[in-house]
């Protein structure tokens, strides 16, 4: 053997080294979001073609949704809400509890609603029926049973007209907000059957499955368009622009437009952030915000696999509002408010849009965690909120609400287990689903100290990412890191028998 020979073996070697390091590199890359490539390919799809009218402030659409029947049982009829018909007129479920009526509708009364026009199933126009306590369900009934895995096609076509009013869905005077705009499937339970809540002014009033989505959205051409899902085209036509937009395995779809729209990007992860704002003066702070709430929660809890995340400026009578890969924080809020709801909404894409919950039934496992792990935030980020004294802050005030309620009503139901509807009030519900849960998460941090409770938010987070997790799921992750069953000490909370609040 010379020393030629020596040379080329150890270049040979060299080579084997680089390629195996590659194809390794390579194999991590795509093991990012196989599981979002893997479950899109198992679910259904919502294809969009829509056109929003920015004079008469009404949506016109197609819908198709290729459905493929996910559960054990066998259907004969396709439910839908319909939630843009709580913003009727005389609609009978409340869209706006009493106290928040005057910074919601800033304008005064507007009224809103969603007309469906036609419905074909499998191509052939259906007698369908709407029906709910607000005429908010749709029902769409099939030609023949569908089996476990089997696929129909449903077409809906629609129009949406939007309300002035600051809410999820509806136009300000900076923003159109198109939010459960469109007729989205009702989640269909094992032992329930299909979910078909009516629209709460309480919460979060919505439950749902994963779906991809294919939306074509025609619009004058001023209106700068956010967006929870990645643009795949854009053609200009004159004065109006038809943006195509693809996300798939997400829970909703949002977007938010606004003429007077800036926008500031930057990337994180694999994720990139857009910021859109019409009035903040620190427009990079709050990007930088942004950008450290995702690139913590991504270490801390597991890692966001969508490329596109948009924190969006809007005209919004509540602090903010989530939905999948889009976050809504609502201008006119002080600073401190403004930077704790953009972490809060971000953290809800841990705890919402991956991690899904029963949000009527369960609302504590979205909000109380999403709350705690804003905390958790800043309490290892400088931006001048004092997390630690928060928590304390917030036990002082659990404690007065109570004292208050207590002496008024003669008796007060403390459980946090319960439906978003049997609240009093909103102020009970906040107070309850906010503030007693972020509680409860602070004090099973303590019992179990820092390492482990990351650990079982690691595991809550790898283990229900895409599904809807019930409560029996974050416990037994808990349990697990803890190293003992935790079902009790969760249960004192959640039912309202705890005694160290
Ligand atoms: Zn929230």
């Amino acid at each position: 053997m010379n020393n030629f020979r020596l040379l080329k073996k150890f270049c040979c070697l060299v080579l084997l080294f680089i390629m195996f390091v590659a194809c390794f590199q390579g194999l991590v890359a795509c093991g990012k979001d196989d599981y979002i490539k893997k479950t899109a390919k198992k679910l259904s799809t919502y294809n969009i073609e829509a056109g929003y009218d920015d004079v008469t402030k009404i949506v016109s659409a197609v819908l198709t949704c290729e459905y493929k029947n996910d559960n054990e049982a066998v259907l004969e009829q396709l439910k839908f809400h319909l939630y843009p018909n709580a913003y009727r007129e005389n609609a009978k479920n409340k869209l706006v509890s009493s106290n928040l009526i005057t910074y919601a509708y800033k304008n005064g009364y507007s009224y809103g609603h969603i007309e469906v026009k036609s419905v074909k199933v499998n191509g052939d126009a259906v007698a369908y029926e709407i029906s709910g306590t607000d005429n908010d369900i749709l029902i769409a009934p099939l030609s023949t049973q569908l089996y476990p895995d089997e696929k129909v096609s449903v077409e809906i076509e629609f129009e949406t007209k939007l309300a002035n009013i600051w809410h999820r869905l509806g136009y300000g005077d900076n923003t159109v907000n198109l939010n459960n705009w469109y007729p989205i499937l009702c989640y269909y339970d094992k032992t329930e059957g299909w979910l078909t809540d009516p629209y709460y002014s309480v919460g979060d009033p919505f439950v749902s499955g994963i779906a991809n989505y294919n939306v074509n959205l025609s619009v004058n051409s001023n209106l700068i368009v956010a967006c929870g899902a990645d643009l795949t085209d854009k053609q200009v036509n004159e004065s109006t622009t038809r943006y195509c937009f693809s996300a798939v395995a997400v829970r909703d779809f949002s977007i938010i437009m606004s003429s007077a729209f800036l926008t500031d990007t930057v990337k994180g992860g694999n994720t990139t952030i857009t910021y859109y704002y019409f009035n903040d003066q620190n427009h990079l702070n709050t990007l930088n915000i942004a950008l450290d709430a995702l690139n913590y929660f991504n270490n801390s809890f597991g890692t966001y696999p969508y490329d596109t995340l948009s924190v969006v400026q809007s005209d919004f009578y509540q602090g903010g509002m989530e939905y999948p890969r889009l976050v809504m924080v609502s201008a006119g809020q002080q600073e401190s408010s403004y930077k704790k709801a953009t972490v809060h909404e971000i953290a809800h894409q841990w705890w919402y849009a991956l991690v899904g919950n029963d949000q009527v039934r369960n609302a504590w496992m979205d909000e109380g965690l999403t709350e705690f792990s804003t905390m958790l935030f800043f309490e290892n980020h400088d931006y001048g909120i004092d997390a630690v004294n928060d928590i304390k802050t917030a036990k002082t005030s659990l404690n007065n609400f109570l004292d208050i309620t207590r002496n008024y009503y003669k008796n007060i139901d403390t459980s946090i287990n319960r439906s978003v509807n049997s609240y009093r009030n909103e102020t009970e519900y906040a107070y309850m689903c906010y503030v007693k849960a972020m509680i409860m998460f602070d004090d099973i941090r303590v019992i179990m100290g820092n390492v482990k409770f990351v650990k079982a938010l690691k595991d809550y987070f790898n283990n229900n990412k895409l599904c809807l997790a019930v409560p029996a799921n974050l416990i037994q992750s808990f349990s697990k890191a803890y190293g003992s069953n935790m079902e009790s000490l969760f249960d004192t909370y959640l039912t309202g028998k705890e005694k160290t609040i």
